[in-house]
Formats: structure tokens, sequence, C-alpha cells
């Protein structure tokens, strides 16, 4: 069996007792049989991860310790994803595989050709809880509400780059972009639709945006989020 991760909502002490909640108790017990000494590893999004063993194992009530710490807290690269929903299974998958990417800070957009509306935060949180369990990070993305196209422009910190990934090939090259890329930074992936006119309009204009090609082939959304944040990574980022 891999080790079990689980992300802990309250910060974390060795050797000070920390309560399950019913549900992580019940996939302790039911799912995962854990047994007693066991270790768990746990994070808490704030000091690190820690080794924990089970001081109390019941499906309804655990409490675990911590016994050490396993690894300090470590925060991704500042790049966030900025994405237009999708249809639910694909929305999902783009959740799951920029935490696993390395996103720090991840907002829905809506777009003129953005389809789902029905954006739910909650169920995104703990979509990327989870990836993070799985790969490893000692930090959560921060999920933000959904912002529409206009406001997220309009507020923007000019002090961050966006880079827009725009499928006209308006753009330099990826492998050109991010070679020099600096943070803090935005990716920013369209809709199925692809950007508006006017979209594509008003992100040319702008002085903190910059439009980056993925190639000549026209990628799914969730195919180009995972492509320009493995690019990112890979030539700017903590792959290196
Ligand atoms: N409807 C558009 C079309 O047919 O031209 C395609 C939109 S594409 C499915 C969804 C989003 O992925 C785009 O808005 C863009 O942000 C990104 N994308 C896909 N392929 C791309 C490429 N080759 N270069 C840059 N961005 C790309």
């Amino acid at each position: 069996m891999g080790q079990i991760r689980l992300y802990i909502p309250q910060r974390l002490n060795i050797d000070e007792p920390v309560d399950l909640s019913e549900q992580q108790s019940h996939y302790l017990c039911n799912v995962m049989k854990i047994k007693e000494n066991q270790i768990l590893y746990c994070f808490d999004n704030q000091s690190g991860e820690y080794r924990c063993v089970p001081v109390v194992l019941n499906k309804k009530h655990t409490v675990l310790r911590s016994i050490s710490m396993e690894r300090p807290y470590i925060q991704v690269p500042d790049v966030w994803l900025i994405f237009a929903p999708v249809k639910k299974d694909n929305t999902d998958f783009i959740i799951q595989k920029a935490t696993e990417l390395g996103a720090r800070r991840i907002i829905p957009v809506l777009t003129r050709y953005t389809i789902s509306e029905r954006i739910k935060k909650e169920r995104f949180e703990a979509n990327s809880i989870e990836a993070a369990e799985q790969c490893r990070r000692t930090d959560l993305p921060e999920i933000s509400e959904v912002v529409k196209f206009v406001d997220l422009l309009q507020k923007w910190d000019k002090k961050r780059i966006l880079y827009y990934m725009d499928e006209t090939l308006a753009g330099d090259t990826v492998a050109k972009v991010f070679a020099q890329a600096d943070v803090p930074c935005a990716i920013m992936v369209g809709p199925e639709g692809g950007f508006s006119t006017e979209e594509l309009a008003t992100l040319r204009k702008a002085s903190f945006a910059k439009a980056v090609n993925l190639g000549q082939r026209i990628l799914r959304a969730e195919t180009a989020v995972v492509a320009a944040l493995s690019c990112w990574q890979a030539l700017s980022g903590d792959w290196q």
C-alpha cells in the first residue's frame, strides 16, 4: 500500500492530538482499513507535513498524534491558472492537473463563450485537496470565486504578467515566452469556443498581457491547461 496522506485543516504540532472529521475517520477505517500504530502523513497547508499515528481509531471519530515533521511547508512558484470552465468531468480534470502541476491559485473565469455556469467552488476545493494529497504538495492551491472576464482584467494587478493562450497563433511560441517568463504571473486558457474577437482585442491592448501560442494544432481546453503549465514549470518553474 502506498503512503496515506491527508490534508488537516488546522495547524499541526508535534505531540498534539488532532481530531479528524467523521468523513476522514470513515475514509481511514472503512476505505483504507488502517491499523493502530500505522504511520500516516498529514499536512496542514501552513507548517509542513508530519508523520502521525492514530491514538483513537473509530469509524466515527479518529484522533491522530503527530510524532515528527517529515517535510517543511513549501509553496509552489507564484503562477496562477485562469480557466474558463468546461463540462463537469473536464473541469474536474483541470482542477486536479493544475494542482499536480503546481498552480498556486486557480481562478475560474466567465468568458463570452463559456458554456458551464454551474460552478461549484466546494467541488473545486475537494478536487484540489484530493490531488494535493496524492501528489505530495505541502500547500494547497487557493481556489477563487468565479469572475467575469471584464472584471478580471479591470482589477488586474499590473505587476503580474498575464500569459493568455491564443489559439489564433498570434503570440510567440511557448518555448520563447516561457524561457524568459517572470513571476508573479498567470496562465489563462479560453473555453472550448475560444476567446471572442472582443476579448482578444482587450487582451492585445493590455500592457500586462502577453499572447502565447502552443503550436499548430488546436488543443482541447483541458489539454491546453496541462501543456501550458507543464511548459512553464519546465522552462521557468520548479522542474528545473
Ligand atoms: N474554438 C477555438 C477554435 O476552434 O479555434 C478553439 C478553442 S481551444 C479548444 C480552447 C482554448 O485552448 C483556447 O481558447 C486557447 O486558450 C487554448 N488553445 C488551444 N490550442 C491552442 C494553441 N495551439 N495555441 C494557443 N492556445 C491554444
